[in-house]
């Protein structure tokens, strides 16, 4: 019930939104392993946003946000199938992020993703499988935060004016997560989405009205979705275009790792191998899996 996002309306199709708030998808992404606060709070981060732009895009197979950058967190990645499954996995350095913690200046860092991630950039991929094109846009690592980053996306890649808010913070010993979006429909979409006057002074109203959402409404489990999109909207004529879940889950597999593992040099393999066994642990789920070295080395 409570990992779910919204598709809506504005203004008679002239702009088109998402509001999405999640719960049990981060514990579930959290409960084969933890991570210190603020990779943990990057990744809930993440898995909001990826949730909101999957659904802003028409596919069929999987979409994937990932960040990489030379900062402490290496790698920020979430994937969300068609089907509503979400899956997020980081990479850090452990001695890279207790020093960047220590020198961290302001408390606001803390939720500032794009500081640890450092210089990097930001990557949509669709992958609908065989025999289809894989679609894929990369931007640079640019803005104070990560929803600035993906503004930046959208503008420089689709040349789409969105505008969105993210949001994240502890709750007990997990986090929530949560975010808004709005976006000018593209050219020949929406009646009104021509750059006359009124199209542009109904835009700025809906972007203040986004600004007006305060973290404590968007956390309220008490107050639906709904509800919120009425309170922030109703001058703009709201309306609920879909709603779509969310659940936590993983496409590892022993046979997709064995054809990865058995893909190396064979001096690599040793490397990797103890008394004749390798042992990998997949970074989304925690599972782990065991494969004898004379088998992979046989390929
Ligand atoms: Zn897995």
């Amino acid at each position: 019930m409570n990992d779910k996002c919204i598709s809506f309306s504005l203004d008679n199709n002239a702009f088109r939104g998402r509001i999405v708030r999640l719960d049990h998808v981060l514990n579930d992404i959290f409960a084969p392993r933890r991570y210190p606060q603020n990779v943990e709070a990057a990744m809930s981060e993440t898995t909001a946003l990826g949730i909101m732009l999957a659904s802003l895009m028409k596919y069929d197979g999987y979409f994937t946000l990932q960040m990489q950058g030379d900062g402490p967190i290496s790698v920020l990645v979430t994937d969300v199938t068609s089907e509503g499954v979400v899956r997020t996995a980081a990479k850090f350095d452990e001695k890279k992020m207790a020093t960047a913690q220590e020198l961290r200046k302001t408390e606001d860092e803390l939720e500032a993703t794009p500081h640890w991630l450092g210089k990097g950039n930001l990557i949509f991929t669709i992958d609908q499988g065989k025999n289809t094109e894989l679609y894929q846009g990369i931007v640079d690592l640019k803005g104070k935060n990560l929803a600035e980053c993906a503004m930046r996306y959208f503008k420089q890649s689709e040349q789409i004016d969105t505008y969105l808010r993210l949001f994240v913070r502890p709750n007990g010993n997990t986090w929530q997560a949560a975010g808004i979006l709005i976006q000018k429909m593209p050219a020949n979409g929406g009646k009104e989405s021509d750059s006359s006057e009124n199209a542009e002074e109904l835009w700025n109203e809906a972007k203040i009205l986004t600004d007006s959402l305060k973290e404590s409404e968007i956390f309220d489990s008490s107050l639906p979705l709904e509800d919120i999109l009425y309170r922030l909207y109703h001058e703009h004529k709201v309306a609920v275009v879909k709603e779509s879940e969310y659940h936590f889950g993983c496409r590892c597999s022993r046979e997709k790792l064995f054809a990865t593992l058995s893909n190396m040099k064979p001096e690599d393999i040793d490397a990797l191998a103890e008394n004749g066994k390798i042992t990998a642990t997949c970074n989304f789920c925690g599972q782990t899996y065991t494969f004898d070295k004379s088998e992979l080395l046989k390929h």
